[in-house]
């Protein structure tokens, strides 16, 4: 125990710092919630499929249910079966392993629906293409309304990509 106090006091918190006014995101957080309800005036329902990416995309995705991006607060949530989806959040190349899974999934969600591809491997193959185990991009497979590039996208990236597919629809 003072061992652990001497530590604390010798070096200090090492937590980052929380997050100011003027803050970028905090700056731009009144504007998204206010698109979002002009865009869609009620909760957008997200089932993301990972088709064969690093997970790096699904690292970036994760962020935005944290406390800082909350946009779970903003009338965006993840849902665990595609039939209860708005909208189709893609990642990876798709595999061949995972192709019937991903066609599955479109079949099953309610129209109108939406599929956004979401980093580089999902819009163009990235990486892995012309590999022997995947068939291609997102777009090889289904209709493809917004394409997502970064690799991975980071949040914002990917929070103005699905508020793109909601408004072009
Ligand atoms: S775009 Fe980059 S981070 Fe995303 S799955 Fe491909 S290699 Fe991984």
């Amino acid at each position: 125990m003072w061992q652990l106090i001497r530590q604390f006091a010798r070096t200090g918190h090492s937590d980052e710092p929380a997050p100011t006014a003027e803050d970028a995101w905090r700056n731009e957080e009144q504007k998204v919630r206010r698109e979002i309800l002009d865009l869609l005036g009620r909760a957008l329902c997200i089932r993301q499929i990972d088709a064969g990416s690093c997970n790096g995309c699904e690292l970036e995705i994760h962020a935005l249910n944290n406390p800082y991006y909350n946009i779970e607060g903003l009338g965006i949530r993840f849902v665990a079966s595609p039939r209860h989806a708005d909208l189709l959040l893609v990642t990876g190349p798709v595999t061949l392993n995972m192709k019937a899974a991903v066609l599955a999934a479109y079949d099953a969600t309610p129209a109108p629906k939406l599929v956004v591809a979401a980093g580089e491997c999902a819009c163009t193959g990235g990486i892995f293409s012309g590999s022997y185990a995947v068939c291609g991009p997102v777009s090889s497979i289904l209709p493809v309304d917004v394409a997502i590039p970064g690799c991975p996208p980071p949040p914002v990236d990917l929070l103005r990509g699905i508020l793109t597919a909601c408004r072009a629809r």
